[in-house]
């Protein structure tokens, strides 16, 4: 099981956004467990504040260091108490990409604990104190941590073994393997005058993974032709080490 931890100042976010589907069934299934620690709840001062005004001035508001830093504590208590050891994220623009390989690697940790901003971000010591792993889910930006979370959970969630029926259901996704996906075609067989390449009518299942395998390096030539000189080099590297 991979129970996920989300610090965050809007937990609904995170049940409402991830509690559907695939992701629902794992939690009921036991796979999975996703849980809120609300940072609002370490403000630690009369009004609730969580944020103040950037020293040196400039636009937004701040995440306060005593309140992120807290809830932290907090979520990593409960954590040991159950004899886990936490790996602590922090969504972050500024951070290393979270890719498919990343998500992999996170599928075999037992607790994951997410730290979501909002505002311009967390104060630079509550950063220092916790150093946290940054994951970025993109070079743009979000107004908090949480989309970025539920990203990270979702892919994450979903390679964990049994949670998908079939074991091989993610086997031959886009990034598996360094390529993107064939194209897929459901029912009916022609529509719009558009009929389903004949060969995955033939029953001939050598033919149709012969098929699949050419549109995937097509595609992924012509629409993500980095991923492929990844793997070209990835290949050279491990030619040079072994
Ligand atoms: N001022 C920050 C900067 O320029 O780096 C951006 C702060 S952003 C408005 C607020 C919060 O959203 C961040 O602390 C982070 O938790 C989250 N966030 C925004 N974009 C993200 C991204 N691409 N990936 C992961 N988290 C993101």
């Amino acid at each position: 099981m991979t129970r996920f931890t989300v610090l965050t100042l809007f937990p609904e976010m995170i049940t409402g956004g991830l509690m559907r589907g695939v992701i629902a069934r794992a939690a009921d299934a036991g796979f999975i467990a996703v849980e809120c620690v609300n940072i609002r709840d370490y403000a630690g001062n009369k009004h609730n504040r969580v944020d103040d005004y950037p020293y040196g001035g400039g636009a937004g508001m701040v995440m306060m260091a005593p309140p992120v830093r807290e809830a932290y504590l907090a979520a990593e208590r409960a954590i040991k108490e159950r004899g886990g050891s936490p790996r602590l994220l922090y969504m972050s623009p500024q951070g290393r990409p979270f890719t498919q390989a990343k998500a992999r690697e996170l599928s075999r940790e037992g607790e994951i604990v997410l730290l979501c901003g909002r505002y311009e971000g967390i104060d630079e010591r509550a950063a220092e104190l916790l150093a946290p792993e940054e994951v970025s889910i993109g070079d743009f930006i979000l107004t908090g941590g949480e989309i970025a979370a539920m990203a990270v959970i979702d892919a994450t969630a979903r390679l964990i073994p049994g949670v998908l029926g079939k074991a091989e259901s993610h086997e031959r996704e886009s990034f598996e393997g360094g390529l993107l996906e064939y194209p897929q075609y459901t029912r009916p067989p022609e529509y719009m005058g558009l009929a389903v390449p004949e060969v995955l009518v033939s029953g001939d299942h050598a033919a149709v993974d012969r098929w699949r395998r050419g549109q995937s390096l097509e595609r992924t030539k012509q629409r993500r032709p980095e991923l492929l000189i990844g793997e070209e080099s990835r290949g050279a590297d491990a030619g040079m080490q072994g």
